[in-house]
């Protein structure tokens, strides 16, 4: 039986810098739904198109349609444990999770970071258009990914207005989640406050336990 790793947090929180950083150093699949999403966008298929119109507004893709993109997705990963980032966000995600990885195991990290802190950082986040990579910049001087050489670019969604609305929909939508895995037992909670460095750290000292000797 294979164990994943399911990172939860709301937008801005650095779960998606957290979750690539833990995939790389555990070996393994790194599976983003945000990624995905602005992949199929960036290709201007319809159904890119289709998932634009929620993301402008901070909404989530429906259910459905999010269905249908991972169902589409899978054949390209490979068989394993992955650690996921963005995914589940809904209870009937949770179903679908569990129904597509069904008999794996999870170990779930919740990254808690108060909204204030959202709005500030959101201000300075820059992602490569090239290879997703998350930056924190403090001015606009810097715009090239050190990774890659790709432009860095401010997300669409990224705007206080928007953003509002994506930790309305968390707190609602997503939040209930958290509950739903205490009761299983398989949470551990993060504190997203301090620095990246310091928050990888505190993820590390709690994952060690159980992955340490991948
Ligand atoms: P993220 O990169 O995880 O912050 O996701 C960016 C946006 O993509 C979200 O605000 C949603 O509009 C959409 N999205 C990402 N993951 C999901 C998901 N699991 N369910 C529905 N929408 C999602």
């Amino acid at each position: 039986m294979s164990k994943n790793i399911i990172i939860l947090g709301p937008p801005g929180s650095g779960k998606g810098t957290q979750a690539k950083r833990l995939a790389e150093k555990l070996n393994l699949t790194y599976f983003g739904t945000g990624d995905l999403i602005r992949e199929e966008i960036a290709k201007g298929t319809e159904r890119g198109k289709d998932f634009d119109s929620f993301l402008k507004k901070g909404e989530l893709v429906p259910d459905d349609s999010l269905n249908q993109l991972i169902r589409d997705k899978m054949a390209s990963y490979k068989d394993g444990p992955m650690v996921f980032d963005g995914f589940p966000r809904t209870m009937d995600q949770v179903k679908i999770m569990e129904d597509v990885w069904a008999g794996d195991d999870f170990l779930v990290l919740n990254i808690q970071v108060k909204s204030e802190s959202l709005i500030n950082r959101m201000e300075k986040r820059r992602i490569c258009s090239k290879c997703d990579k998350i930056f924190i910049v403090e001015s606009d001087e810097k715009s090239v990914c050190d990774v890659c050489g790709g432009k860095l670019i401010r997300r669409s969604d990224d705007n206080p207005e928007v953003l509002k609305n994506r930790i309305k929909v968390y707190e609602t939508q997503t939040a209930p989640i958290i509950d739903y895995y205490k009761e299983k037992g398989n949470i551990i909670n993060i504190d997203g406050e301090p620095s990246i460095e310091v928050v990888e750290a505190e993820i590390w000292e709690k994952v060690e336990v159980d992955f340490g000797t991948n």
